[in-house]
């Protein structure tokens, strides 16, 4: 019965960047069901996981009380049942949890401040992410603080911040009305961003011509123009190639290229080198079809450009970005309706905590941790540092650095809010055995994570329904969060148990509401100017920036110029570059990792949402049906893959969509995890590891 509720509360999916905005209905303290509403990203459109991925809220796994580590506990590692944590845990009032989580940070703190590392979280709220890279920066006085962005769109951020002068999308999705074409690649959209797919959709439907370039033949493939499916890691030469077409032809827009470009000469000089005849083995993509797409694509009114992980998570993810960049300068395709580049967020608030300051690099707003004007003014708004006047002017370390730390002996102890390392770091038995290693490790969090099986200290945390904040989705719309719930047993919303923490690290802070959080936020963040807690309560959305206490946001910027010196956007050239390890004789083929559409990440909420683990209840690969040929493996059979870090075994898919000799494996599965797999090598630039790549041997199990 869909009437059968008391209340019903207004907030937003917890999932994806996309940001759908949602009406949770509420019965005796418990969920009932959920609906879109018409929130500005989606219309009233829900994804199969908005829709069904509520219920693990009120699993019986959920964490109630604080958990300290027992001293008869046996070593550290994947040994805990999350329904029976008291094996390796006992009970502990919050006051003592709290007390033994900042005393052994505090013990690390006197003997060196760098010692001690943050992961915050992209799927807490802003406020949640502004607290945690204040905690670290003010309560250890250095960056060693990142998030899950690194194994994101890091390296997209980097090439958009070098080359355009900011990390946000340019246009929000929705612009795609606007356009008349559209380049999506490395984006298996309609699994990973479904709403931003629909619009996609129609978009070709209204006679859009869309241009889906990706390894794996994805779904979006069906509605296109054009469809390049590229070898894995040909992203540069595809797109250089494409560019080289554009020069050729004289399709670029010389007026825009004059007026708000810099280093033009040298990009085209560059790209004389990747004519398609000579890309297109390369490629794995007939020179003709490459020549297509590119005067389609530079032909077009307006154009926009979405990009997924299939562009930057490879160690030449920023080379990729570049290129991406560099065709849509080239072709004037910025800062006009309909015009755009959007890398698609992965997580709900992946923009939001980057936007916070949740980086080792930068302070919120992207404002660099070198500049001392910078640091004195967050200090002045923080009312000083635990270390003195000032806090390290040096960049900390990221995701995979910290590991690599600390089995070097330089970070000893750890604070983790809402991350889950142990499964979604590359080369993960690396990352597990660093979390072995740490003297401390304080874990936050709603379930007991496979990381939080490593903790000393275990601190209950609030579920997104759980709590109020904002978030900030893939179209820079900060939104309302609020509470449909309250927290189980005595878990606690994620900005108070920070509070706590950082007062018994010393630290004078008094929030009673995450508004004054958000308030003290605008102070340090020209991003959030004419956004307040009272508009985004009776507005549920604005895009920044708003130019107005009445602008609802702009979609598009950009459009008198860039927030570089000299307000020129910049063409950086790249070249092909092989991935960090090539198939051979022992590693045959080629291994890419990703999402499917009814798990999210490490799986820790939707394989406890019932409907959606009845979906995919099973650890999956996918194989073309000659790869299964060539293995003698059945549909269905189970098969081992063997890198050079690791091996796992799981059930084997027949998919035509996934290129022959290629191997597909999502990684929300803890029984068969595929970072087992992966290759921790690093993006110089954006320091993302290459998930999208890694050399695997196949073997029927
Ligand atoms: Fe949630 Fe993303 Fe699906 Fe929207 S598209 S309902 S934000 S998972």
């Amino acid at each position: 019965d869909r009437a059968d509720y008391d209340e019903e509360v207004a907030s937003v999916c917890p999932f994806c960047g996309v940001g759908c905005q949602l009406s949770f209905k509420v019965k005796d303290g418990r969920i009932r069901y959920v609906e879109g509403l018409d929130g500005p990203a989606n219309e009233n459109r829900l994804c199969v996981k908005g829709r069904f991925g509520f219920d693990y809220i009120h699993h019986p796994h959920r964490l109630t009380k604080p958990l300290i580590r027992r001293e008869d506990a046996p070593p550290k590692g994947l040994n805990v049942d999350p329904a029976n944590p008291l094996t390796h845990f006992r009970e502990a009032t919050w006051e003592e949890a709290l007390e033994y989580a900042a005393k052994g940070l505090a013990e690390l703190r006197a003997q060196k401040g760098t010692y001690v590392a943050g992961f915050g979280s992209a799927k807490g709220s802003n406020e949640e992410a502004y607290l945690f890279q204040k905690l670290i920066r003010q309560g250890f006085g250095h960056n060693n603080v990142d998030h899950c962005t690194r194994l994101c769109h890091a390296s997209s951020v980097a090439a958009l911040l070098e080359n355009v002068g900011s990390g946000a999308v340019t246009a929000t999705f929705n612009e795609i009305e606007n356009a008349d074409v559209a380049l999506i690649i490395g984006s298996n959209a309609i699994e990973n961003h479904p709403v931003a797919a629909t619009y996609f959709k129609q978009f070709a439907r209204r006679g859009g011509k869309l241009i889906v370039a990706d390894p794996r033949g994805v779904g979006l493939g069906r509605f296109a123009a054009h469809r390049l499916q590229f070898k894995p890691g040909a992203d540069v030469a595809l797109l250089n190639a494409m560019m080289h077409v554009i020069v050729e032809e004289e399709l670029y827009d010389a007026d825009y290229i004059a007026r708000f470009t810099e280093n033009w000469e040298e990009m085209k000089t560059h790209l004389k080198g990747f004519p398609p005849e000579k890309m297109a083995e390369h490629c794995g993509i007939p020179a003709e079809e490459i020549r297509a797409a590119a005067r389609t694509f530079a032909k077009g009114r307006a154009g926009m450009i979405f990009w997924g992980m299939g562009v930057s998570q490879h160690v030449h993810g920023t080379d990729n970005a570049r290129c991406l960049i560099s065709l849509a300068l080239m072709t004037g395709n910025v800062g006009r309706p309909g015009t755009g580049l959007h890398p698609l967020r992965g997580q709900n608030n992946v923009q939001g905590a980057s936007d916070a300051g949740l980086i080792p690099m930068f302070l919120p707003d992207y404002q660099t941790v070198t500049d001392a004007d910078i640091r004195r003014r967050f200090v002045q708004i923080w009312g000083g540092v635990w270390s003195g006047e000032d806090f390290s002017a040096e960049k900390g370390l990221t995701v995979v650095e910290i590991m690599d730390a600390i089995h070097a002996g330089d970070i000893r102890g750890m604070y983790i809010m809402g991350e889950n390392p142990a499964m979604s770091d590359p080369d993960v038995d690396h990352a597990r055995a660093a979390l072995a290693k740490l003297e401390h490790l304080v874990v936050q969090d709603i379930f007991l994570t496979e990381t939080a099986m490593f903790a000393d200290v275990i601190l209950p945390a609030s579920a997104w329904p759980e709590k109020t904040g904002t978030v900030t989705n893939t179209n820079r719309q900060v939104q309302m969060g609020r509470p449909a719930v309250p927290p189980p047993g005595q878990a606690r919303e994620d900005w108070r148990i920070i509070t706590d923490l950082a007062n018994r690290l010393g630290l004078d802070w008094s929030y009673g509401h995450p508004r004054e959080i958000f308030a003290e936020m605008k102070r340090g963040m020209g991003s959030l100017d004419n956004i307040t807690w009272e508009r985004l309560e009776a507005e549920g959305a604005v895009t920044y920036p708003s130019l107005s206490p009445e602008d609802p946001g702009q979609a598009v910027v950009f459009g008198d110029g860039f927030p570089r010196a000299g307000g020129r956007a910049r063409f950086t050239p790249a070249n092909v570059l092989p991935p960090d390890e090539t198939p051979d004789a022992e590693y045959p083929f080629v291994l890419i990792t990703g999402r499917q559409l009814e798990h999210w990440h490490t799986g820790t909420m939707t394989r406890r949402s019932a409907v959606l683990d009845a979906v995919e209840p099973e650890a999956n690969c996918s194989m073309h049906p000659s790869t299964l040929r060539k293995l003698g493996v059945e549909p269905g059979g189970m098969v081992r893959l063997t890198t050079r870090r690791g091996s796992v075994e799981v059930m084997a898919r027949m998919d035509r969509a996934v290129a022959p000799d290629t191997v597909f494996i999502p990684f929300a599965y803890v029984e068969a995890a595929a970072n087992i797999l992966t290759n921790p090598a690093l993006d110089p630039f954006g320091k993302i590891p290459e998930f999208k790549f890694a050399a695997v041997r196949v073997e029927k199990a």
